[in-house]
Parts: structure tokens; sequence; C-alpha cells
């Protein structure tokens, strides 16, 4: 890095520069020079090697080095800027601060704005369909172990003192401690951002190791940068899920006291919504989420230097308010991304898109990524996308309306935050110009609707956006000022409209009038001087001139000053010419500024509706994603599903929203009967292949489309709400992190049977699978009794499994169904019949699979024949088990199923063989830093024979 010690031999310009690298020395300086940005030192090396741009030298530095220089065209700055972004930089735009032709002396400069990747506002880094978040998290850990406590953090939040925090705490448990990795409850405050539409809200939770709570709210809103407070950037297992989400990390210390810091959020966020408490925004004694508020406003203002508006409110939000999907849920059930390539494509929302704004495909998000828990909340979306369904006509035309309306939530930010064009002006007219009409189809739409579906969510938009009554006069105000097709950028001139101000038109009539006057001088001074080619032009650097070719060159007049040469003449000028010049320059200049004045003042009054638009945008986007549930409806055949509070989950013909779409075949329908009496666990087998992951998420994708509130693939459905989802599906390992896919599998698992609870939903495959078979089966059967006996009252559970001696547990577990979907064996053929039925499979049907995937028939045959000898070995085992069995094992009965209402719970336990014992000691004893690998091989050898031996025995 160049020193800045330097500082005083450097010329004046470089003297800013390090000027501006010490004021941020983590960000690459964009340093602007006349028409380039341009990097020196390491930042130049850096931006070189990133953006592949030719890497130079600006002479010798001050400690007699060369110095790197890599510059940017300024124009070009949207093509490289969101590439060092996206990678994750962080970059200082250094500005000149005057115009360069008035500066006297050295032209000033300054950082104007830092881009990082979670503060971005550039339509060229950020996407419309989706949020860009600034994340904050702060919390009680520390990693000396003792939790700091906030001012009032003895008294907890609301929500801390609400079920989360009840359930969190039933959760450290006895069971499964072994699985955990730790048990330490901490209070996180968190908060997200979205510089670009002003969206900005926080909450505040207990969570403890492995964090599932922080880590699904990272999975859910995806942020691009996260401010941490300092000591959570010791917790290896945050920042390891951070940096798998690809999030940029910026710490903060808090340098006072927690209290001290809380109070200083609290006052600048107060002092930015102008309120005199945050109470009304839901932030009563949630001092954790007030400090990660309050240090994402400060970051972001610091970033952005200046003052933030559009940034007019902030929300607590509550968790219990949403149903809970966690980070590998999330990617299990494909909601926003598929497995197979982390593409939107093949994914739920990729289904349900049909949105024709922006501000709606992200809000489509939004309730996907947090559908509801509250059943007449759901039912009056449902209702909504009811009554759209059925009015086609109404319909098409609100959509027609929405097809014509652009961004403007990001528009209204961009104009408030001071980076807006005239062109975002005439996007917001033609948007705004839509609204009476979108107005006058919603009101129609509820006056026929009410007495039909009584969409009460439908008027209740219907009122609130009809209330909005500044449309008309923001419309008039830019049809008269901004032209219809302005330049992008707008210090140009050519944006405002004549007409509008007589200022305006009395500067443009002078550069007007001067043309006829250039042309009366030309044609004057052509007779005069009888240079019948005389031409009289004009450029940019040099002005108005006078060009005579050389062959006239002697027939110049004594008047005419020399200014020029160029290739085949000169140029001159004339006082009188340079008098006009000054004229049409200044009226020019003028009339430039003039524009940019009035461009201003109509995006400063437009702004100042920026709460109101703000607001319509979202009620756009509510009707918006409304109107693409209905038309998803219809496209894909889907029904209105009823919601309630029961623990039921009745579905008749259900189809998974993604498979019926993409299969080759055609999709067969299934039903599901769920509650929480008999069918509480339904236990699935059946053979690879056959269908019964598919149709697990299948139940938990009508769940969660449901209770987003969209229609859903079956032919009837009623839906007790679930609060939460858990699944462990397929297999993934996380060498990263340090897990093999069997300990991702159990840490998974672990998580599931610590924390789940009543009203949730489990869905899961193939567990055990990762282990030896008798460990997995193990496992696998010790789950089911955990999960079917929890509480005394189990979960709604679906469990895959090709360990088809588990449906034996049917007998014993009162709540426990058997299911298996359906093969049709045709001699050593099966087909899948995609059904399922009720009952058990007998046989896992892997070599038929393999004969199916295209295994050679002799390794088919093969393994045929070993299967039948392992049968016939257990068959004999199974004669003669008794007394042998009796030695090896003992059941130990926990619960009396008799006396304790039918729970049991069967643990078996390994009686150690006392060789076994010895053999523990020996090894325990092994001195292996004095023993050859020969000896250890030896040893090895032996055990492994006494071990063979014992088997034998038993
Ligand atoms: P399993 O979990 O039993 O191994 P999957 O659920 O992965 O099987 O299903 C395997 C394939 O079978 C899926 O990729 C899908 O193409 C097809 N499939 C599953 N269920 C159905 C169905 N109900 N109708 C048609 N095809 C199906």
């Amino acid at each position: 890095m160049m020193k800045v010690d330097h500082m005083s031999q450097a010329t004046p310009a470089m003297q800013q520069y390090y000027a501006a690298k010490e004021e941020c020395p983590d960000a690459l300086v964009f340093f602007r020079m006349g028409d380039f940005y341009e990097s020196f030192g390491d930042d130049a090396k850096t931006i070189s090697r990133e953006l592949e741009i030719t890497l130079t030298n600006r002479g010798k530095s001050e400690d007699g080095k060369q110095m790197p220089l890599a510059g940017i065209p300024y124009h070009a700055i949207d093509n490289y800027l969101p590439r060092l972004i996206k990678k994750g930089y962080k970059v200082a735009i250094c500005e000149q601060l005057e115009d360069p032709k008035k500066a006297k002396g050295i032209v000033k400069r300054g950082i104007v704005r830092i881009v990082t990747p979670g503060t971005a506002i550039d339509s060229s880094i950020i996407t419309d369909a989706a949020n860009n978040y600034l994340m904050a998290l702060t919390s009680t850990f520390n990693p000396d172990g003792d939790s700091k406590k906030s001012k009032s953090n003895e008294s907890k939040s609301n929500e801390s003192k609400s079920n989360e925090s009840k359930s969190s705490k039933s959760k450290s448990d006895k069971s499964g401690a072994g699985l955990k990795a730790g048990n330490n409850e901490e209070t996180f405050g968190i908060s997200f951002l979205d510089i670009s539409t002003g969206e900005f809200f926080g909450s505040q939770f207990e969570d403890s190791a492995p964090y599932e709570k922080v880590i699904s709210e990272i999975a859910r809103y995806k942020p691009a940068e996260c401010i941490l407070q300092d000591t959570l950037a010791e917790n290896e297992l945050l920042m390891n899920r951070l940096a798998e989400n690809k999030v940029k990390i910026e710490t903060f210390s808090c340098a006072k006291s927690i209290s001290a810091e809380v109070e200083k959020c609290e006052s600048d966020l107060m002092k930015q919504f102008n309120v005199s408490t945050l109470e009304g925004m839901g932030f009563k004694g949630a001092d954790y989420a007030v400090l990660a508020c309050g240090k994402t406003l400060d970051y972001a203002l610091k970033t952005q230097m200046r003052a933030l508006e559009h940034i007019q409110t902030v929300q607590f939000y509550s968790m219990s308010k949403h149903l809970i999907l966690d980070s590998m849920t999330l990617r299990n059930l494909e909601i926003i991304k598929n497995t197979r390539d982390d593409g939107e494509n093949y994914s739920l929302i990729r289904v349900l898109d049909k949105t024709k704004t922006p501000m709606g495909s992200r809000l489509l998000r939004n309730w996907l990524l947090r559908p509801l828990v509250d059943s007449a909340e759901i039912t009056k979306r449902l209702n909504a996308v009811s009554a759209l369904k059925e009015n086609s006509l109404m319909r098409y035309d609100l959509r027609q309306h929405l097809t014509n309306i652009s961004d403007i939530e990001r528009l209204v930010s961009r104009m408030m935050y001071g980076n807006s064009n005239a062109r975002d002006l005439i996007s917001m007219r033609n948007s705004l110009a839509e609204l009476p009409g979108l107005c006058a189809v919603m009101k129609q739409m509820c006056e026929t609707d009410r007495t039909q579906t009584e969409s009460e969510l439908l008027a209740e938009i219907c009122d609130d956006i009809s209330q909005f009554d500044f449309a008309a006069e923001l419309s008039d105000l830019i049809s008269k000022t901004i032209s219809e097709e302005p330049p992008i950028t707008v210090r140009e001139g050519k944006m405002i409209k004549s007409g509008y101000s007589s200022e305006l038109d009395e500067l443009r009539s002078v550069s007007g009038d001067s043309k006829d006057w250039i042309a009366e001088f030309q044609t004057q001074q052509r007779e005069e001087t009888g240079i019948k080619n005389l031409k009289v032009g004009y450029n940019k650097v040099f002005g108005y001139f006078i060009e005579v070719t050389n062959a006239n060159k002697h027939l110049v007049p004594e008047n005419f000053i020399r200014k020029q040469t160029v290739a085949n003449g000169e140029r001159y000028f004339t006082p009188e010419l340079k008098e006009r010049e000054n004229l049409i320059l200044t009226a020019d200049d003028k009339s430039v500024a003039l524009e940019y004045e009035i461009f201003r003042e109509v995006t400063e009054h437009v702004s100042s509706y920026a709460k109101d638009i703000q607001s319509m945008a979202h009620l756009i986007g509510k009707i918006d994603v409304l109107c693409s549930f209905a038309e998803a409806a219809i496209e894909n055949n889907y029904i209105c599903p009823q919601l309630d509070d029961s623990l039921e989950i009745l579905i008749r013909d259900g189809r998974h929203p993604i498979v019926e779409k993409t299969t080759a075949e055609a999709f067969v329908p299934n039903d599901t009967e769920m509650d929480s009496t008999e069918n509480q666990f339904l236990l699935i087998t059946g053979p690879n292949m056959a269908g019964k992951s598919t149709y697990m998420r299948q139940i938990a994708m009508i769940v969660v489309m449901a209770q987003a509130g969209s229609f859903v693939p079956a032919g009837f459905a009623k839906i007790g709400v679930v609060d939460r989802i858990f699944t462990r599906i397929g297999a993934h390992d996380d060498l990263a992190g340090g897990k093999s896919t069997f300990m991702v599998e159990m840490v998974e698992l672990a998580n599931i049977l610590n924390n789940s609870g009543e009203r949730n939903l489990i869905l899961l495959d193939e567990i055990g699978r990762g282990t030896s078979t008798y460990d997995g089966y193990s496992i696998a059967k010790a789950v089911v009794e955990y999960i079917h006996n929890k509480d005394k009252k189990g979960v709604r559970t679906l469990f895959a499994t090709h360990y088809h001696q588990l449906t034996a547990l049917e007998n014993k577990l009162k709540r426990l169904k058997n299911f298996h979907i359906a093969v049709r064996e045709t001699g050593s053929d099966l087909v899948f019949l995609r059904k399922i039925v009720p009952g058990a499979t007998d046989k896992s049907y892997g070599i038929h699979v393999a004969r199916l995937a295209g295994v050679p028939e002799k390794v088919n045959e093969r393994a045929a024949e070993i299967l039948k000898e392992i049968e016939n070995e257990s068959l004999a085992e199974d004669e003669g088990r008794s007394k042998k069995r009796a030695a090896r094992y003992t059941q130990l009965l926990l619960f009396d199923p008799e006396s304790d209402g039918g729970e049991e719970r069967i643990v078996e336990k390994f009686i150690e063989h006392p060789e076994i014992e010895e053999l523990k000691s020996e090894f325990k004893d092994l001195d292996v830093n004095n023993m050859t690998p020969m000896q250890a091989l030896l040893k090895l050898e032996e055990v492994k024979e006494k071990l063979r031996r014992l088997e034998k025995e038993q």
C-alpha cells in the first residue's frame, strides 16, 4: 500500500488521492481525472486483474518506484463497477466536486459515495425481481462465554417472550444432546434494508447453535452484505453459513457499552423517521433489534453520503407470524431455486410467477418465502384470488394496466437519492397514468364481487389505492415540463419542453437566432473576401471559427485572427464572431443549467410524495401477485384450498407443481390423509424411484402454496395450518465445514428432533441411509418412535424409507400408518404405478431398479443369488435365534404401552462380551508412538481375528 507520509512530496492531485484513500482504506478508490476514473498502486493492480484492463505506470511514485495505474473511461463505469461489486469489492467513488473549467487552481475532489454489494442501487448491479438486502446481525454472543446484557435484556422483548422463546426453551431438553453443536441460547437482533426500495425491517429472537433461525433468515432474504457485530465474527458456524450464502461481511464493534450503543441507535432511528419513540413501529424492549436497525442505517448513510429520505420507516416483524422454512427446506422444496443447478428454472417461483411488475415479482418472492400462519389472513388472500380467477375480463384489464407500470418503488428511491434522470420521470408519469384505469377496474371488480365471494382483501386494496389523489397532479406536471424522449444525461439539456419556462425559451432563442446570424455572417464574409468555399463552423474545444483552405489563404483579410491550423487550411476568428460566440455559449450554459434546475424541482416535487408512492407501489404489487396466483391457477388447473386451525391435511388428487410440468410420463395424482389421531405419521415404503420423495414434497409444497395464498395442484385440499416445515431429504456433504454426508444428515436430524413441535410438518427421506445397514436401521427406527411419541402428541410426519422392516411398527405405534407406492412386477421387470396405497411393501426391489438403470445383467443375476443366500441364512438364523439373541441383546421397555397410553420406547442395548472389554483396555494402553508400522499392522490383524472369532461364537 502507498504510504501517506509521502503526501507532502506528492503532486496536488495525488495528495487528494492519498487523502481519499486514507478516508476509505478498505475500498478501491475510483479517482476522477477528466474523462477517466483512475486507480493507483495496489488498487490499480486489483482492478486491472479483476476487470482485465491494462495496467500502466504513472511516472515515478514518491519513493522512487513506478506507480501502477489503471483507469476506466467515466462513461463506462456502469460496465465495470458491477463486476467489482459482484465480486464482493467495495468501491469509493471520488468525484471532481467543481467544474474544471471554473476551478481556480486544482479541481476540488472528494468521495461522494461508497458502493458495496448491500448498498448498491445501480440497476446494472441489482435485479428487478429480487430485493437487494443489507443485513445487520447483533447478539449477546460472547466467545468468552459471558452473555453481554443490554439495558433491558433482562426484560426481554415481546417477541422473545412469545412462543418462539418457549419453543426454543423446550428444545434444550434431554434428548439428542450429543448431536447438538451447543445449547447456549443467545438473543439476536436482525435487520434488513433494501436501499433501492426503502424497505426496512428488523426483529429480535432467541436462538442457539446451530443457529437455525438466524440461518433460515439468511436463506430467506439472501442478503448481499451483512454488518456483523465483531463478537459474532468469531463464531465459526455463523461465518461458514454466511460464506456459503456468499454474503459480504462488514464488522462493527460496540465501542461503548451495549446500552449506550442502543441509545445512540434509537436516537438515530427516531431522527431519521422523525418520531419520538420506536414503540409505534413495534420495537418496544427489543434492544438488539434496535441495535441492528441502527447499525444498518448508520452504514447506509456512511456509504451513501447523503440523506436517505426515501427510507421512511422501519417495521418490527415477528417470525411467529410466518410459516418457518429453514434453509434446507427452501432448498429441498425448490421454492426459489432448483437443486440441480441452483437456477430458477424448475423452481416453484418459476411455475407461479406470472407477475407483470417488478413490485409484483419481489412481493411474490416474499410471500413464498414467508407464507402466513393465520388461517383467516390466508383465506382473505385466497378469496381475492378466487374473485380474480372468476372475473377473467377484469383480470385481463388489470393485467393490461400492470404491464405499463414500471418499477415506481425504485424510481422514487432513485429520485430521492438524487440519482435519477428525466427518463425516470417519464416512466413515473406513464405508470401514474395507469392508475385511474387500474382503480376503476378494481372498483368494478369489488362491486360485482361483493355480492359473490366477499373478497375483503380486494375491497381493502381498492379503498386504499383509490385514496391517492396525487397521480393526476404529478402526471400533469411531468407532462408539462419533461420532453417525451429526453436523454439519459441530465447535464446536457434537451430535457425540458418549450413553453414551460419563458426564461428557458428566451435563452434557447439566442442559440436559435444565432444559427441565422452565423449563416448570414458566412455569406457576408464570402462576399467580402471573395473566398467561395469559406466556412463558419464550431467545435467544442476551439469554439466558432472561419475556415479557409490553403489555396485561398492569400485572400484572407487582415482583421481575421489566426486560431488553428488544420490539414488543408487555416482557421480564424474575428472580434465580431468572438462576441457572438460568447453570447451563444453563455446562453447555452445558462439554458443547460436552467433545464437541470427545472428537472430537479420536478423531481423534488415528485419525491415529496415518496411515502405515498411507496405505499401505492406495495398495493400494486399485491394486485399483481393476486392476479398472478389466479393466472397460475387457471394455467395449471389448481383449486382453492380450505385453511383451518385443525391438525389435518386432507388432499385429494394432489400433484407436485414442478414434476407435473416436467415429467415425460403423465403425472399420477395421489391422495393424502393426515390428522393428529390415526394418521399422524405416514411411513412410506416402495422401491427407489417409485415416487416417494415426490409424494412427500408435493404435500409440503401444497402447504406452502396454500399458506402463501395460492391455489394448489389438487382436486380438493383442506389444510390445518402448519407453522414450520422441516425436511431432511437427499444426501449432500459439507466437506468445507468438515462434515461428511452422514454427519450432515445427523446434524439436520438432530435439529428436527430437538426443535419440532405440534403444528409442524416433518419430511424425512431415507434416514440412516448414510451408514451401515444395522446402524441405519436402528437410527431410523428410534427416530420413528421418538417423533411419534414426542411430547405424547407426536408431529405430522412423512417418513420415506427403504427399511421395509420398519413397517412392523404400525402394530405398536397407534398414530402411525403404512403406505407404499404401488409397483407391478412382471417377471423380472418392474412397472412404477406412482400410486400411493395403504399398507406396507415387503421388498425393496433394489435389484429391479438396478436392472432398469442399465446395470449389466451379470451383476443383477449375481446380486439376486446373493440376496437369496442372505435371505436363507437369515431364515435359518431366525429359527435358532432365541438363545443366542437373548445373550446379545436385552430389550428395555422404558414405557409400558398399556399403562402409559400406548407410549413405548424400546432401547436395544448391546451387552459387552468380557473379551471385548479386554480388547478395549489393551487398545487404551497401546504406545502407538513406539510401534513400527509393521507392529501396528500385526496388531490390527490380531484384533480383527479376535473379533471375527467372537462374532462366530455369538
Ligand atoms: P423415490 O423417492 O421413491 O426414489 P422419486 O420421488 O425421486 O422416487 O421419483 C422418481 C421419479 O419418478 C421422479 O423424478 C418423477 O419423474 C417420477 N414420478 C414420481 N412421482 C410421480 C407421479 N406421481 N407421477 C408421475 N411421475 C412421477
